[in-house]
């Protein structure tokens, strides 16, 4: 069949449909479903983005067949509309406009009036009986077609229209007379036709040929391809092309144009909320030389017109069930809707047009009866007018993890202009914590610790960071690296605390020595100011104005809905009681990671006990100074306890390689020898030792304790002893002991086994009572591959998902930063779908993960199932784990509300498909209804696993798997 590239609406009739936007771009699926609805829409067709996309992909040819169908189109157009393009007594004027499927606001190209001639203006100046607006109409044609079909000089254009207002004295283009206006047409047109080299062209086939061609072209511009690169938009192949009958909002003080939101799109009030010129084109908004009046006015001025948008608004809000961002125009008192899209908004609009949507109506009973009587709201409407427009699970639905990411981070203020910002940019790098902050640049961990004690804002600069320079990164309003990549060490633990944070910023040059960097051209010195977006990844000279969101009451309202729906649980990764506290506040249900090597810079004593740990050549030694450890570790663990009351904790041995806490400098090595008594050349001789060429598959994880494992009977004991301690107080504990980095089963078995002596010999030795549990990260792809023998020697499995990416992809979690963004760059081949330290590699990494759980569950039915790499708080990540069946997710306190509602969105997700698989089950006999069976019974075993304890289920699984190894002991 051939290919349809055209579609078109009109008279209360429309080809295309809402849904198409991939096919029509945004503007033209609104105005394809509008016209549907019965609203009052200009007639006109959409050429479709696979028109463009041919365009572009054939030498700028347009496909086999457009040229009749448009011509087709305009014929029916012209039949619809009475008039005729070109026609010199009573011309069709028409707009060409461009539109994508993603709004890209202002980055493509329109032309408005087309169809206007020497003879068309002068039948345009008669019928109208308004020649002023016919030759302003056609003063506004040529500049547009002179500039952006044929790329001559706008300033040119624009200087003359300024000389001329400067010649006649007048201060607005409305000021203009018809005579000057002939006159400025006149100069126009001999411009184009010295620049261009021909006439001004008459046909109007011909003007409408290149005006496609135009916006077609406007996809590639560079203001469009820079916007698609910085908006990461690289799913898209071209804009779509609307052709639309001209309606006039400046042909006097009846009409006029707007642009409004069917609720306020900053804080999300329920009123409608716009603006709008009285006599003007919607150039003249957009330009903002008039100041507009606000909607309301519209109602005293044209109260007929307000009562006919009022009841748009309430037809809109109903079909689409959410906020919409209209446009409008009224010519001679008659209202045409000219755009409606899903309107942006703050995120705390977000949150209360969702929660109002879904629990208060639109208007009154009254007020609806009251407008559909006045003849303004079609009676079908009446009953959907005065009832609430969405469900709690589309509430839930509709908002996004960045929502609420976005909620609670400072931004850089709206009243910084445009300008300022462009001005003021001085590199970009990656958007690893969202938020802005602004503060004096320092270079080193200590100097911001000292300035913060005094009082000072500081953004702490570095190549990257290390776990020594905790302090400094806690002290810093905001961390800035020069490399890594969102799970580089600068952006985990940033991430924890909610901090702003870029990361990979590879435009600066440091210079540590003369503490100073340069980027692009400036310069910026220890003490200068500097403002970071870390949701945009932008990088200011100077202190910008910033705003601190507290969020909506609705934000609490529809997080109570979202664990209603989830059935996963959700802890935080924490490491001290403060983030444990704020992990409650944002709703964790536990720790699912406590790193316990960053309890070991919390102070100098902490840090030096821990190098001589490192540095001891005998276990003797290494036990002295593990001795020193054990209290503060036992003080931090009991805080962590005693914040979570009952809840889980769970808490990890040492994970990094031991070289990462030596002293990197001779100053360093000096301090830690006095401390120690160690001498200086011992300590750079151990550090040599303990080098390693690959340091993340070397000599980390438990494999220390292996070697060490004194380094484990004093983690454990610790942690047992700061349960007991909380237990003898009365407290309720739930430890849980996490081994790392597990290759073997044997592996662990030593180490668990060790763990459960040291954990009964101190429970013995207080007589405590005390349930803990012993488990492993699943995080080495061995792991995973030999998880039915792991778990028998585990009760839990938590994934570490980061490493786990890192080893099953072989990419560095740290340095893949440089290269990852061209292989998730659609237009550069999109190699991935996501980033992959991200989003879980749900094909790669995520089969692993399921035939982990598999293997698992089948050895040892209880076992307790988790994710505690970055995963954990990424939405599609979060929904992967539910199907998968995990009990929990883990992750950055700040990221613990972005996994409930993705949770409770699997939930949602999972009903939808499942009641979408019964409709179509029961509508097709055959090979559908065939389908429909399996996934009957499938969506009746899941049902039934909802609705039974989990416990009961595994057992009946361990029955029904005879031969299977069954669990070594608990
Ligand atoms: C992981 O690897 O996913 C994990 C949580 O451990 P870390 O990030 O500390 O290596
Ligand atoms: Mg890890």
């Amino acid at each position: 069949m051939k290919q349809k590239h055209v579609y078109s609406f009109g008279a209360g009739k429309a080809e295309g449909r809402g849904g198409q936007k991939a096919l029509l771009g945004g503007k033209g699926a609104g105005l394809a479903e509008m016209t549907g609805i019965g609203l009052p829409v200009p007639a006109g067709f959409t050429i479709t983005v696979d028109a463009c996309a041919h365009f572009h992909a054939h030498g700028q040819q347009w496909p086999a067949g457009l040229e009749q169908e448009i011509r087709k189109h305009v014929k029916q157009l012209e039949r619809t509309c009475r008039k005729r393009l070109g026609d010199a007594k009573d011309p069709l004027l028409v707009s060409v406009r461009s539109g994508a499927a993603r709004s890209m606001p202002g980055m493509m190209e329109t032309i408005l009036n087309l169809g206007l001639s020497d003879a068309s203006v002068e039948g345009l100046a008669r019928v109208t009986d308004n020649p002023r607006f016919a030759w302003d109409s056609y003063r506004r044609f040529l500049q547009m077609y002179s500039t952006v079909v044929v790329g001559l000089n706008k300033e040119v254009l624009e200087g003359k229209l300024h000389a001329l207002k400067q010649r006649l004295g007048a201060k607005l283009d409305v000021e203009i007379p018809a005579d000057a206006l002939r006159e400025l047409c006149a100069d126009f047109k001999s411009f184009f036709q010295q620049q261009a080299g021909g006439p001004f062209p008459q046909d109007p086939w011909e003007q409408l040929v290149g005006a496609i061609n135009a916006v077609f072209n406007s996809w590639n511009a560079e203001k469009a391809a820079t916007y698609r690169r910085v908006e990461k938009i690289a799913d898209l192949s071209g804009t779509a092309v609307n052709v639309q009958q001209m309606v006039f909002g400046n042909t006097g003080d009846d009409s006029g144009t707007g642009v409004c939101f069917t609720r306020d799109p900053s804080v999300g009030t329920n009123e409608f909320y716009g603006e709008l010129l009285i006599n003007a084109q919607g150039e003249d908004v957009v330009a903002g030389i008039r100041t507009p009046l606000h909607l309301a006015e519209l109602q005293s001025k044209m109260p007929q017109v307000y009562e006919q948008l009022e009841a748009v608004r309430a037809m809109l809000e109903i079909h689409y069930g959410d906020m919409q961002d209209l446009e409008f125009t009224v010519e001679r008192g008659k209202l045409y809707m000219l755009q409606c899209r899903s309107g942006k908004r703050t995120p705390a609009a977000a949150f209360r047009i969702a929660v109002e949507q879904a629990t208060q109506p639109l208007m009154g009973k009254a007020e609806a009866k009251a407008r559909v009587k006045k003849g303004f709201l079609p009676k079908k409407y009446l009953e959907a007018a005065s009832k609430p427009v969405i469900s709690k699970d589309q509430a839930i639905a509709r908002i996004a993890g960045e929502d609420i990411e976005r909620l609670f981070s400072p931004v850089i203020s709206a009243r910084v202009s445009r300008d300022e910002l462009t001005g003021r940019r001085l590199a970009t790098g990656i958007n690893a914590v969202p938020g802005a902050a602004c503060g004096k640049v320092v270079f080193s961990a200590r100097e911001a610790e000292e300035l913060a004690a005094d009082g000072v804002d500081v953004i702490l600069v570095r190549k990257e960071t290390s776990p020594e320079d905790v302090g400094g990164m806690q002290a810093a309003k905001g961390i800035l690296t020069q490399t890594g990549g969102k799970t580089s060490h600068a952006a985990v633990v940033a991430r924890g605390w909610g901090k702003c944070c870029i990361v990979g910023c590879q435009a600066l040059d440091i210079n540590f020595d003369s503490r100073q960097f340069s980027v692009n051209g400036a310069v910026v010195r220890a003490g200068d100011s500097v403002t970071l977006d870390g949701s945009t990844g932008e990088v200011y000279q100077g202190v910008l104005d910033l705003d601190r969101p507290e969020p909506p009451s609705e934000y609490f309202t529809l997080m109570k809905w979202a664990d209603e729906r989830r059935t996963l649980k959700v802890r935080a990764n924490a490491d001290t009681p403060d983030d444990a506290r704020k992990a409650l506040e944002m709703g964790a249900e536990g720790i699912g990671l406590c790193r316990t090597e960053h309890m070991f810079f919390a102070t100098a004593e902490r840090r030096l006990a821990m190098q001589e740990m490192i540095v001891a050549d005998t276990q003797e030694a290494r036990i002295r100074a593990l001795d020193k450890l054990l209290p503060y570790q036992r003080e931090d663990f009991i805080g962590l306890f005693e914040a979570m009351d009952g809840r889980p904790v769970t808490i990890r041995l040492l994970d990094p390689p031991l070289h990462e806490f030596l002293p990197k400098t001779r100053a360093q090595a000096q301090e830690l020898s006095d401390a120690t008594g160690v001498a200086v050349e011992d300590i750079e001789r151990r550090a040599e030792q303990l080098h390693e060429a690959n340091p993340m598959l070397g000599h980390r994880g438990c494999r220390l304790c292996i070697t060490y494992p004194e380094i484990l009977d004093t983690q454990a004991r610790a942690i047992i002893e700061a349960a007991c301690a909380v237990r003898q107080r009365g407290g309720a504990v739930t430890p849980e002991i996490m081994i790392p980095l597990t290759i073997d089963a044997k592996e662990l078995r030593i180490l668990a086994d060790r763990t459960r002596q040291v954990a009964e010999r101190v429970i013995a030795e207080t007589g405590a009572k005390l349930k803990y549990l012993v488990g492993t990260m699943i995080e080495t792809p061995r792991a995973a591959l030999t998880a039915g023998d792991i778990a028998l020697e585990s009760e839990f499995f938590s994934f570490g998902t980061n490493d786990l990416t890192q080893m099953t992809m072989g990419l560095s979690r740290d340095d893949a930063g440089r290269f990852l963004p061209e292989y998730c760059d659609t237009a550069r081949g999109g190699i991935f779908k996501a980033d992959p330290f991200q989003t879980l590699d749900q094909d790669g990494v995520g089969r692993l993960v399921t035939q982990a759980i598999t293997a698992g569950r089948r050895a040892s039915p209880k076992l307790k199932i988790g994710i505690c790499g970055e995963h954990g708080g990424d939405p599609a990540s979060v929904k992967f784990c539910h199907a998968a069946g995990m009990d929990y997710v883990s992750c950055s306190p700040y990221r613990v509300p972005v996994a409930r509602l993705a949770a409770a969105q699997a939930v949602i997700e999972a009903d939808r498909r499942r009641a979408g698989t019964a409709r179509a089950g029961s509508r097709a006999p055959g090979a559908g209804a065939r389908k429909s069976r399996g996934a009957d019974a499938n969506s009746a075993r899941r049902a039934k696993a909802r609705t039974t304890p989990r416990r009961a289920v595994r057992t009946r699984a361990a029955k029904s798997a005879p031969g299977k190894k069954t669990k070594r002991r608990r």
